[in-house]
């Protein structure tokens, strides 16, 4: 069967990574989360302290850029793929709402879309991805086979990001907090210079409010043997 690429963009926390990861491990493909990576160097620019306040100072992350190495590995235990940052696993910090708080900012920046951007050219050359984020169909991969742009209120996404957080063990953020960081994400992400957030011509929309984990999954899996075939 051919390998195609598939791109997921969508909104934060409108379960695209669920849905990707669900359908990766389904169809044999590697999952890419691309947004792992910016929240990556987000970590690393919060560790070497150049945020003051929320103010951040670009020139010495700029002159820092080639001492960050990041790479994503799979994670048999859990069967998805681990973060790592200068060979140390940076999965959990990466998902606190410290690094939430201040990740769109650091993906605002010019020079570090330059970076990232071609590193995911490269993991996806060989095709059979899944990869999620918000420029994937627009930047990373214009040509991209199948093209997804998930959506869903902000309500229901702030809602489901708290579920995830408490989860996790995190009781300290209130519903209002998830929410604001929801909204501040979308107008940040949307209206940035570089690859902002905007649904590909070419892409089909999926607003998955009111739809289970079973219904998307369905429904993607459908999409995906329209193009291959089954
Ligand atoms: O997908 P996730 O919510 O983990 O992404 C974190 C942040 O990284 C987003 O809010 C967005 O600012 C940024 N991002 C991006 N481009 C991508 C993936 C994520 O700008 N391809």
């Amino acid at each position: 069967m051919k390998k195609i690429v598939i791109a997921i963009d969508g909104f934060s926390s409108c379960g695209k990574s669920t849905m990707a990861k669900d359908l990766a491990k389904e169809i044999g493909y590697t999952y890419i989360d691309t947004g792992a990576m910016y929240r990556a160097v987000t970590l690393y620019s919060i560790q070497q302290g150049f945020f003051s306040d929320d103010k951040l100072d670009e020139e010495k992350l700029e002159s820092s850029m080639n001492d960050i190495h990041i790479s994503l590995r799979f994670n048999p235990e859990t069967g998805r793929p681990d973060t790592y940052l200068n060979g140390v696993n940076v999965e959990k910090e990466i998902r606190d709402m410290e690094v939430a708080g201040k990740v769109s900012r650091i993906a605002a920046v010019p020079f570090v879309r330059h970076a990232m951007v071609p590193l995911q050219q490269k993991m996806g050359e060989g095709k059979g991805v899944v990869m999620d984020g918000r420029d994937i169909g627009t930047v990373v991969f214009p040509d991209a086979e199948l093209k997804i742009f998930v959506t869903a209120s902000p309500v229901i996404r702030a809602q489901r990001r708290l579920d995830e957080l408490k989860a996790k063990g995190d009781f300290k953020s209130t519903f209002e907090d998830v929410l604001a960081n929801v909204k501040e994400r979308d107008e940040i992400d949307s209206t940035r210079e570089e690859g902002p957030l905007r649904q590909a011509e070419d892409a089909l929309v999926l607003d998955n409010s009111y739809m289970t984990i079973p219904e998307q999954k369905a429904w993607l899996l459908e999409k995906y043997h329209n193009i291959v075939g089954s």
